[in-house]
This record gives structure tokens, C-alpha cells and sequence, in this order.
């Protein structure tokens, strides 16, 4: 039943994919900022992209995560993982094959949720890579907190009326539409009050306050939009799924979404980890190259362990959702993974710019991008912090307690259930503890 063996058919897919991931997309990491990879009006950028982006449907691999129905390989998340694991490699990787974030997880709920006309207008299209999406859920004073937003909808005649803000919404500025998550009913607890409207990007009302970047980019290229929605009118056309769904929604697509980003964050973990092994062995210091020095040999040791024990739980979780078929089930390795990617992810990346000294910390490599994406990783799609929780509540909810007062691995109290068991033999000559007469 054990077996981490891949089948020879699809080793083949993954190796194209590696050469044509190695050869093809990740020099485009030299050529283009990373956010741009959305950017729909970059003229030269969308002219390198279409032909690669050809040969991945020539090759059967467009959006890879997607079921045969709705156009992709229907490969299941244990191939997925592996594939993703190439894909994490470079930015840019993830559009080329149709699998790019936010868009994957909202065309998974437009698929679940949305009605015939929803998808015909937005789901095709975006399944097709012909346009991007942006889900809108952050709000400026609630960040990762729902019970304080404020961002809502109330029902004027046969509309909706939505008025507030949303914090960082990445790739607003190139979204065709907005799913954005708003109060509908501020009356019952958040989780049963709140629901999702799809809105065209361009529908009057929609206010961009400007577009953050992330640190160290250029102000003109920010990609998380401050948006502002000053009663934007809707209907209940615009809804998704129905009021008061929107967390039910939500949960749909941020399991799948955490756990994708943690299998692309293998790959680039990895990339990070070469870059390392290529320069130490080939930096000269003090008489030797670097990886001749043991204190270095550590840090190799480490981040390759740190890296391969991370996949292993991220194959092991896309392995379990393939079985379970169900993420819920799956809560606590999921929350694991996505605690563990920023970990991993800003543990390659400080080394990679410890080790490259002065050329890792300068602008001339990507290892500062790569550390700031490790921390964005604890971050988008909800904090670290609430996900150990889950792992932890996980861990305690099966875990058992004792009605004694000492607890059940004290060595006295075992000692002495032992004896009971074992009075004949123990009768016999032997050292034993203390505690056993
Ligand atoms: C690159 C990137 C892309 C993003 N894209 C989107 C997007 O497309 N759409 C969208 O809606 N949002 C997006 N976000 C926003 C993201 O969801 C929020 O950043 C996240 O929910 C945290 O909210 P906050 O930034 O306001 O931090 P805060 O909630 O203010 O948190 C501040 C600090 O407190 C910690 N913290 C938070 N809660 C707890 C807790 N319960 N216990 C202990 N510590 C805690 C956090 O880890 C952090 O260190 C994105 C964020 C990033 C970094």
C-alpha cells in the first residue's frame, strides 16, 4: 500500500514539464517583475506567454488541477502535488499552465456555486486564461478578523446597495470581476450573516484607492488594491451561491487553495536549495570552496531536511484528500502545510542570501523576493497563527485525558500496574527500576 514510486507514464509528463519549466519560464523571472505575470496589458509579456502557454495544451497539461469536465487532467492532488512542485519553481510557471492563484480557486467555487448564466460569462473565460479574477475578502481595520467587518450590503427594492472597503485584493487592477465577501445580514453571528457578490470590475461604484505593492517594488507596479464601494448597485443575479453562504464558499476554496500554494512552495524551496549547492561549491574562500566548510555542510544538511520533510507532509495531505475526498477531513495537514510554507519558505530563502553574501542580499539575485514571499505566505490566506491553532486543536481533540492524579506515562504508578501483570516472572533475579520491588 506504501509506495512512493511514480508511474512511468507520468514521470514522463513530469519531466517535460521540468525541462520546458527550467528552460523556458524561469528566465522570465530575469525579464519581468513578479506581480506582472496578471498583468493582461503588458503587451510584451502576453507575447511571450500565448505560444508557451500554447505548447502546454499541446501537451495535454493546461490547468492541471482542474477535473476532465471542466477542461483539465483530472489528475487528483497527489500528481497535482507533484506537479505543482515544478510549477512553484517560477512565478510565472503557474498562468503559463493555467493553475495560477487567486483564479484557480475561484473558478473551483464559480464551478460549485455559481448558476449557468454566472458561469458562461465569468467561469469559461477564466478557465480559458483569457481573463484574470481577484477575491476580495481583507478589509483595512479587520484584516484576518471577520467579526469586525464592516464592508456590507443591504437590500434597497429589488437591489442590493454595497458600500465600505477592501484591503489588499491582489490583481484587482487587471480582474475582469471581483468576488468580493460582504456583511448581508449584520444580525446574526458573521459566519451565517455574510455572502459573496460577483462584480465586474468596471461597475460604477467600484473606487480604487490605490494599489500597494510589496516592499522594495516600484509604487506604479502594486498589485493588492485599497478598493473602496460606494453603493455599488446589485442584484440577486450578482450573488454567489446565497445569502448568508459566503463562509461555506469561502471554506471551499481556501483548503485547496492553502495546500496548492504549499506544493508550489516546495519547488521554489528547492530552486533556492540549488542555487545554494551550485555557488557553495563553487565560491573559493580561504583556500577552499565554501562547501568544503563543515559549518556550511550544516546549513546544507538542514535546509535539505527542512525541505524534504515538508514534502513529505505535503504529499502525505494531497495523498489523504484523494482518499477522503473531502478537505474538512483533512483540516489539520492542510493547516500544517500552510504553517510550514512560510517556515520552509523563508528558511531557503535567508540561507540562500546568507550563503551568496553580498551578492545574495543585493538586487541582482531574488533571494530578498523569495524571503518576503516566505513571509507573505504566513500571511495570505489567513495568519500562521490561526492555523496552528487548528493543528493543535486537531492534535488535542483525539488526544485523551486521565482522572488521576499522576499521569499515565508516571513511571511509579506504571511500575506498580506492571508488577501486578508480571508478579511470577519478576520473582526471578534482574536489575530493574527502582520502582519495582
Ligand atoms: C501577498 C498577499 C496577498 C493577499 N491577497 C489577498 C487577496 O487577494 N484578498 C484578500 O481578501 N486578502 C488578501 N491578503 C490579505 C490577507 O488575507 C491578510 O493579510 C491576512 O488575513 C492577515 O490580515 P492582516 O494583514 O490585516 O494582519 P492582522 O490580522 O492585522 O495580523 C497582524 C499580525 O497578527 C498575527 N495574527 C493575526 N491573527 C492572529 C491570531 N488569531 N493569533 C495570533 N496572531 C495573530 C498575524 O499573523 C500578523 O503577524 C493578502 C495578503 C498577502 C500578504
Amino acid at each position: 500500500m506504501w509506495n512512493f514510486a511514480t508511474d512511468p507514464e507520468f514521470q514522463q509528463k513530469l519531466d517535460w514539464m521540468e525541462t520546458f519549466i527550467r528552460d523556458e519560464i524561469e528566465p522570465l523571472d530575469y525579464l519581468f517583475p513578479k506581480d506582472e505575470t496578471y498583468n493582461v496589458n503588458n503587451a510584451a509579456l502576453m507575447a511571450i506567454l500565448d505560444p508557451l502557454k500554447k505548447q502546454v495544451r499541446n501537451a495535454g497539461l493546461w490547468a492541471c488541477h482542474l477535473p476532465p469536465a471542466l477542461g483539465g487532467g483530472g489528475w487528483g492532488q497527489l500528481k497535482l502535488a507533484l506537479m505543482n512542485e515544478l510549477l512553484g519553481r517560477s512565478f510565472f510557471a503557474p498562468t503559463i499552465f493555467g493553475t495560477a492563484a487567486p483564479d484557480t480557486g475561484n473558478a473551483e467555487i464559480l464551478a460549485h456555486f455559481g448558476t449557468e448564466a454566472q458561469k458562461a460569462k465569468f467561469l469559461r473565460p477564466l478557465l480559458d486564461g483569457d481573463i484574470v479574477s481577484c477575491f476580495s475578502m481583507t478589509e483595512p481595520q479587520g484584516g484576518a478578523d471577520p467579526k469586525i467587518f464592516t464592508c456590507a450590503a443591504s437590500r434597497r427594492g429589488d437591489h442590493w446597495i454595497l458600500s465600505g472597503e477592501k484591503w489588499f485584493a491582489s490583481n484587482a487592477r487587471w480582474a475582469d470581476f471581483l468576488i468580493v465577501m460582504v456583511v448581508t445580514d449584520p444580525d446574526v453571528t458573521i459566519y451565517r450573516g455574510a455572502s459573496m457578490f460577483l462584480i465586474p470590475t468596471a461597475t460604477p461604484g467600484v473606487e480604487f484607492l490605490r494599489n500597494a505593492g510589496m516592499a522594495f517594488e516600484d509604487p506604479a507596479h502594486g498589485a493588492h488594491a485599497y478598493l473602496r464601494f460606494n453603493e455599488v448597485q446589485l442584484t440577486d443575479a450578482d450573488l454567489l451561491g446565497k445569502p448568508g453562504d459566503a463562509f461555506k464558499i469561502a471554506q471551499t476554496r481556501l483548503g485547496g487553495g492553502r495546500v496548492h500554494h504549499a506544493m508550489r512552495t516546495v519547488g521554489l524551496a528547492k530552486r533556492a536549495f540549488e542555487a545554494v549547492c551550485e555557488r557553495v561549491q563553487s565560491r573559493t574562500t580561504q583556500g577552499d570552496v565554501l562547501a568544503a566548510k563543515q559549518m556550511v555542510q550544516a546549513e546544507i544538511a538542514d535546509l535539505w531536511m527542512e525541505i524534504e520533510q515538508f514534502r513529505l507532509l505535503v504529499l502525505q495531505t494531497a495523498w489523504k484528500i484523494d482518499r477522503h475526498n473531502d478537505y474538512k477531513l483533512v483540516r489539520q495537514d492542510i493547516a500544517a502545510c500552510k504553517v510550514l510554507s512560510e517556515r520552509v519558505m523563508v528558511s531557503a530563502a535567508s540561507k540562500a542570501i546568507h550563503l551568496h553574501g553580498a551578492l545574495g542580499i543585493s538586487n541582482e539575485m531574488l533571494f530578498g523576493e523569495w524571503l518576503l514571499w516566505g513571509y507573505a505566505l504566513g500571511l495570505a490566506d489567513g495568519p500562521s497563527e490561526v492555523h496552528q491553532v487548528t493543528v493543535a486543536k486537531e492534535a488535542l481533540g483525539v488526544a485523551k485525558t486521565i482522572d488521576e492524579l499522576f499521569p499515565s506515562s508516571h513511571v511509579p504508578s506504571g511500575a506498580r500496574r506492571m508488577q501486578a501483570k508480571y508478579a511470577k516472572e519478576l520473582e526471578l533475579p534482574g536489575h530493574r527500576r527502582g520502582w519495582v520491588n
